[in-house]
């Protein structure tokens, strides 16, 4: 299998971390769209939000669990975005789970 995150969990590919527990792993997204732009990624290969198992159901909630101590890590006290591609129609570029946790500034635009 050539997942590029599973390569970054095993630590064959380089990221810069900001996070890891026995669960989940959080690394600086390569392409900021914001000045905090992490990727909060499950150890377990899971392609998509849409291939979640029953059995992973504690396992998503260890990424907002995780996402609290990466925002007091990083100084995000006024607050964060957390964005999940799933799928073609999201542009859901890597096939392996993935949180997209964005914050430092006000976000102005909204999707939703
Ligand atoms: P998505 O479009 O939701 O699948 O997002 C994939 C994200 O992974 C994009 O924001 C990319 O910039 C990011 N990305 C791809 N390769 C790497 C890498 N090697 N290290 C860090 N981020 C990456
Ligand atoms: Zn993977």
């Amino acid at each position: 299998m050539d997942c590029i995150f599973c390569e970054i969990i095993k630590g064959n590919i380089p990221s810069t971390k900001v996070y890891e527990d026995e669960f989940v792993t959080a690394f600086n997204d390569l392409n900021p769209q914001m000045p905090v732009h992490v990727l909060i990624v499950p150890k377990k290969h899971i392609a998509s939000a849409n291939d979640i198992a029953e059995e992973d159901a504690e396992l998503v909630g260890r990424v907002f669990l995780a996402a609290q101590k990466i925002a007091e890590k990083l100084g995000l006290e006024n607050g964060y975005r957390i964005i999940n591609n799933c799928g073609e129609d999201a542009g859901q570029t890597v096939k392996h789970l993935h949180f997209h946790m964005l914050g430092g500034k006000t976000m102005g635009e909204r999707i939703i």
